[in-house]
């Protein structure tokens, strides 16, 4: 992946963001919430911008902030996201509620994996964006590609994982070592996948984007 002063360099290059997304950060950074790396966020946004999608699927809201920061980026677009834990969706509305653009996002509380439905029934999607449990992402890629449109793409966040499916060493802890295997299989499966054409990008925590074949 990148090395660290590039990363620097690249990060001090982007410009602030406005004050509610600097507080998002903030809150994100003090209470450990995993939300999108800067980078990373900045080449997703960059294809919704030239993408302009009308509906985006995003499973993984955390507090909101990357539904945010597209809807923002795309102001045509309605943005159906996923969240589970109910602290974190919580936040999500209130920040939703405060940033005005609530009426460009529906808000979906449970396990992505049990909202087909409903999801369904908003759809179908011209992006999904696949940034939640990273053990289950061939079964939300499978799950939900179904309602993409045909010139609809797919971006999978955190494929690299910090640089642990490409690093030889050992990893100690055993969940770590399986969630690793997974994203490699993953990756493997989805490089390989013959509907669609994918490339990673190592930026971030690696950023796969994924266009129907
Ligand atoms: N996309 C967010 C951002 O960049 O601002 C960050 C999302 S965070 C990496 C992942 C979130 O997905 C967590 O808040 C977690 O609770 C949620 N999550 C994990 N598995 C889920 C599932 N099966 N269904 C719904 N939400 C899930």
């Amino acid at each position: 992946m990148l090395n660290d002063e590039l990363i620097t360099y690249m990060q001090k290059l982007i410009p602030d963001r406005t004050n509610l997304f600097m507080e998002m950060e903030e809150y994100a950074r003090e209470n450990r919430v995993p939300i999108m790396e800067l980078e990373g966020i900045e080449a997703m946004l960059q294809i919704v911008r030239i993408q302009q999608p009308t509906k985006i699927l995003e499973i993984g809201t955390a507090i909101g902030y990357s539904a945010l920061r597209m809807a923002e980026a795309c102001p045509s677009a309605h943005i159906v996201t996923l969240e589970r834990d109910q602290e974190r969706y919580e936040k999500a509305e209130n920040y939703f509620a405060r940033s005005g653009m609530a009426n460009q996002i529906t808000l979906i509380k449970g396990d992505a994996l049990e909202q087909e439905d409903e999801v369904r029934i908003l759809g179908d999607y011209d992006m999904i964006f696949i940034d939640a449990a990273k053990g289950q992402y061939k079964k939300f890629f499978e799950m939900y590609s179904q309602y993409l449109n045909d010139t609809g793409v797919i971006i999978t966040d955190n494929v690299l994982f910090k640089g642990l499916v490409y690093e030889k060493a050992e990893i100690e802890k055993k969940r770590i070592r399986n969630l690793v295997q997974k994203i490699d299989q993953f990756n493997e499966w989805l490089m390989t996948n013959d509907r669609y054409h994918t490339v990673i990008l190592p930026i971030g925590d690696g950023v796969a984007i994924s266009r129907k074949k």
